[in-house]
């Protein structure tokens, strides 16, 4: 974490195809998704979406979600990924119809440590830690991540980076 405080180093950063990244993620997260009877739906787009990223961090960051997406959701409910552009801008978004999160914790999940502790139905271990790396992640690619969610409807994230 603390090696990655602030923006990384434009060396570091190497121009990728978003759409390639995000489709190796979707191969691995089908197969889980299956295991655990959840619906798992991709929308990518059909062309190129260019960005500089560091790959292995913005995969640790997507994964993060997903794993999260996967892990607060019961047999039969749905996680969808998206991939969309928008005026020189990339949209991912990680969407649940999950057991959600109550409106007072929600201003506190990016927080290190911060765990919701109510009873949840996929009992899960877990340190809290996951959304906190995956928020310093994107803001180190300059980049940001939202969160709306309703309880017992589901969550949305949302990351928004800029096209190269
Ligand atoms: P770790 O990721 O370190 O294994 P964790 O999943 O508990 O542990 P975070 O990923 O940081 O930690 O998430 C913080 C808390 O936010 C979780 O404990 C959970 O209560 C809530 N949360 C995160 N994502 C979702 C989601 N998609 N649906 C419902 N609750 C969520
Ligand atoms: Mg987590």
């Amino acid at each position: 974490m603390a090696r990655h405080q602030g923006r990384l180093n434009p060396q570091d950063l190497k121009e990728i195809d978003l759409v390639v990244l995000v489709q190796s993620l979707v191969d691995e997260y089908k197969i889980l998704a299956q295991q655990l009877n959840l619906n798992f739906i991709a929308h990518l787009p059909p062309t190129p979406v260019k960005l500089k990223a560091d790959s292995d961090l913005l995969t640790q960051a997507l994964k993060n979600l997903l794993d999260n997406a996967c892990k607060y959701t019961v047999s039969g409910d749905t996680v969808t990924l998206k991939v969309s552009t928008k005026l020189r801008r990339a949209f991912i978004e990680i969407e649940d119809n999950g057991i959600g999160i109550p409106a007072e914790d929600l201003p506190h999940i990016f927080e290190r440590f911060y765990r919701v502790d109510t009873a949840r139905s996929r009992q899960t271990g877990g340190f809290g830690l996951g959304l906190a790396i995956a928020q310093q992640i994107i803001e180190a690619h300059g980049g940001q991540i939202t969160v709306e969610s309703v309880l017992e409807k589901g969550t949305k994230f949302q990351i928004c980076l800029s096209l190269f």
